[in-house]
């Protein structure tokens, strides 16, 4: 989303700049530091929603830099790990990185991880007295993980839980498809946009048919959205 900051710690020049680019593209808000001290010290100044960090970097390691800051501080970080360095995946992901990435990789796998990492993020840090969203007569227990309409519980699976709070965590936008899927299925889903259409009606049968209301719309050559009326 834009105005995000993220912070690239990777002293691979050409790297570095290469997803600084594609982040600018996109809208994100982006500093970038050769150096592992230095990355570390503006990790903890620098008031960012997402960290990028190489593994091999000069002065002190991506893993010594994960560790520091994770004493002090939650910001998701994705690791970037050369393919030879296995075992750094591991102990990055038990050092408390959110994810990690193999060099080479393709920009668009990373974006989808930032997207990824940045949404949980967001999830994990709603206060626990924002944790019900009211649309109408539609609530949404985030905690209990259940949905009520008119104070009666809706019957969901997971997935329909899941497609049912995104569109009303974004309410009153129009979500693509692609989107929907990325974000409810997540970026490894390889299935086909379908999938959408038909939660969409399982939804709309559960919810817009049983209460005789009209949540869910069609907005035509985009996909849904979820607006109270
Ligand atoms: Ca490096």
């Amino acid at each position: 989303m834009a105005g995000e900051r993220i912070l690239i710690i990777e002293d691979e020049i050409k790297i570095a700049r290469f997803i600084e680019l594609e982040l600018k593209y996109e809208g994100y808000e982006v500093e970038k530091v050769y150096d592992g001290r230095l990355g570390l010290e503006s990790a903890l100044k620098g008031n960012f929603n997402l960290i990028i960090l190489d593994i091999m970097l000069p002065s002190l390691n991506g893993m010594e830099v994960l560790r520091r800051l994770r004493q002090t501080c939650q910001t998701p970080v994705i690791i970037l790990t050369a393919k030879d360095e296995v075992t750094d995946k591991v102990n990055g992901l038990d050092g408390g990185a959110d994810d990690y990435m193999t060099k080479p990789f393709a920009i668009e796998e990373l974006l989808a991880r930032i997207r990824l990492a940045l949404k949980k993020s967001k999830i994990s840090s709603i206060p626990e007295n924002e944790d019900i969203i009211y649309i109408n007569k539609l609530i949404i227990d985030l905690n209990k993980h259940s949905a009520f309409y008119n104070d009666e519980a809706i019957d969901l699976t997971k997935k329909e839980y899941d497609l049912l709070t995104y569109l009303a965590e974004n309410k009153n936008i129009a979500l693509t498809r692609e989107k929907i899927l990325e974000n409810v299925w997540g970026f490894d889903y390889y299935g086909d946009t379908n999938v959408v259409d038909v939660y969409i009606r399982y939804l709309r049968s559960k919810i817009d048919d049983i209460y005789n209301v009209k949540l869910i719309h069609t907005v035509r050559g985009v996909g849904y959205l979820l607006k109270n009326e």
